[in-house]
C-alpha cells in the first residue's frame, strides 16, 4: 500500500464523531449544524428525485446550478462570471482536490497557511508536489507578510488562503488580503481561495473575496460550498470557480474522482442560490448559538478566542488554567464528561500549537445546553 495513505492518520473530524458516536457523547466537534435548513430545499430534492432526477448529469455540473453560482457571486461580490467560470463538485473537499491535482506538477511547492483544513497537505503531495507551512501569527492568527514571501521559492505555484477561517473563525482584513494579493501577482502564483465559510458571518461582520482585488480575477481559483450556505453539510455540494481555461483544467482531474454530483441536489441548490433573504436570519441564528456557548463556556472558567465567521469557537486551555494538551484535553472530554471537540494539533505540520481546541457552535440551544454541562465536568 502507498505509504503515503497507509501512514497517514484519519481525519480528525471522523475520529472524533466517531468517538462521539462510541461514548454517546454531543458533538461539537465536526462543523455541522443540527437545525436550520430551508425545508423548501430538502422538499424540492425529495420531489426532484421522485421526478426520476436519477441518472447521471453533465459532469461540469448542471447548467441550471453553474448559472445560478454565477449570479450568485456577481451579486454578492460584482463579479462578471459566466457558467463557463464554474465546475461543480462534490462537496468543496473535492474541489479543492481538483485544483490541486490539476495544478501542482511533481516538484512544484504549494503555500499553506497554518493552522490549515487537513485536506490540504495529503492533497499537494498526492499531487507530487512540496508543502510550505507559514503559520498564522499568535496570538490573534494574523498573516504574517513577510513570513509568506520569505516563503516563496522559483518552484512555488499555488497558495491556499482560507477565508473566513478554520478553525479559528478568523475574517481576514482587506490589508492582509491585499498582502497574499500582492505576492500571487509579483510571483505569479495561483491562489486557491477556500472561501466556503463567506456567508457564515458573526455580529454582521462583512466578507471580501479574494477575486475581487486588483489583478486577482485572472489568478483565483475560488471554492464554495452549499452545504455550509444552506446548512446541509450532507449534501456535499460544492463548486470551483475561476477562470475558464483553468476551470476547464480543473474538471479533467474532477471527471476522475466523482464524475458529477447527484442531479436533484444540484437542482434544489440552484433554487436556494436565488433566496438571498435566507442569509440574514441564518447569521442571526448562528451568531445567537455563539453567544450562547461563549456564554456558558465563561461561565464555566474558559477562555475563549475572538471569532468573526464560520461554526467555530476555540478556546485557550492554557488560558484557562488547564494542565493539558488539546490531544489530551479532547479525549478525556469525548471518552469522561462527554463530549466531544477538536484539537488543533492535527491542524499544523510543524510547530503545531497545543494548547487549543475547537468547539462547533450551530447547534439547538439544547444541544448547546448539554455540550456545557459535560465541558463543566471536563476540567
Ligand atoms: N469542514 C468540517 C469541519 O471543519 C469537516 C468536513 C469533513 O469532515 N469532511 O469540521
Amino acid at each position: 500500500m502507498n505509504p503515503l495513505y497507509a501512514d497517514m492518520p484519519l481525519s480528525i473530524f471522523e475520529r472524533m464523531s466517531m468517538a462521539a458516536i462510541r461514548h454517546g457523547a454531543v458533538n461539537l466537534g465536526q462543523g455541522f449544524p443540527d437545525f436550520g435548513w430551508p425545508e423548501p430545499l430538502v422538499e424540492e430534492a425529495a420531489r426532484l428525485l421522485r421526478e426520476g432526477s436519477n441518472q447521471y448529469p453533465p459532469s461540469r455540473g448542471l447548467p441550471v446550478l453553474r448559472e445560478a453560482v454565477a449570479a450568485h457571486y456577481n451579486r454578492c461580490h460584482g463579479l462578471q462570471l459566466t457558467a463557463d467560470h464554474v465546475l461543480v463538485t462534490s462537496g468543496a473537499t473535492e474541489a479543492i482536490a481538483a485544483a490541486i491535482l490539476a495544478v501542482i506538477g511533481p516538484g512544484e511547492e504549494a503555500i499553506v497557511i497554518a493552522p490549515a483544513y487537513d485536506a490540504y497537505a495529503p492533497l499537494v503531495r498526492r499531487a507530487g508536489g512540496t508543502v510550505r507551512e507559514v503559520a498564522l501569527r499568535a496570538p490573534d492568527w494574523q498573516i504574517d507578510e513577510a513570513a509568506l514571501r520569505a516563503a516563496v521559492t522559483d518552484r512555488s505555484r499555488l497558495l491556499i488562503l482560507n477565508n473566513p477561517h478554520n478553525p479559528t473563525g478568523r475574517l481576514f482584513s482587506r490589508a492582509e488580503l491585499e498582502a497574499v494579493a500582492s505576492i500571487a501577482r509579483e510571483h505569479d502564483l495561483l491562489v486557491l481561495s477556500d472561501e466556503v465559510w463567506e456567508h457564515v458571518l458573526l455580529d454582521g461582520a462583512a466578507f471580501t473575496s479574494l477575486a475581487v482585488l486588483p489583478g486577482m480575477a485572472e489568478r483565483t481559483l475560488k471554492c464554495g460550498s452549499a452545504g455550509k450556505i444552506f446548512s446541509l453539510t450532507g449534501w456535499k455540494v460544492g463548486w470551483l470557480v475561476a477562470p475558464p481555461a483553468f476551470a476547464g483544467v480543473v474538471a479533467k482531474a474532477h471527471q476522475f474522482l466523482t464524475f458529477a454530483t447527484p442531479p436533484n441536489l444540484q437542482a434544489a441548490v440552484a433554487v436556494g442560490l436565488a433566496h438571498h433573504e435566507w442569509l440574514t436570519p441564518m447569521r442571526a441564528a448562528f451568531t445567537r448559538a455563539r453567544n450562547r456557548l461563549v456564554h456558558g463556556l465563561e461561565q464555566a472558567g474558559y477562555a475563549v478566542l475572538p471569532a468573526q465567521a464560520t461554526y467555530f469557537q476555540c478556546v485557550d486551555l492554557a488560558q484557562s488554567g488547564i494542565d493539558m494538551t488539546d490531544i489530551e484535553f479532547a479525549t478525556l472530554a469525548v471518552e469522561r464528561a462527554g463530549v466531544a471537540v477538536i484539537p488543533l494539533s492535527p491542524f499544523f505540520e510543524a510547530e503545531p500549537v497545543t494548547t487549543m481546541v475547537r468547539l462547533c457552535f450551530a447547534k439547538q440551544d439544547s444541544t448547546i445546553d448539554a455540550g456545557l454541562q459535560a465541558l463543566a465536568k471536563a476540567r
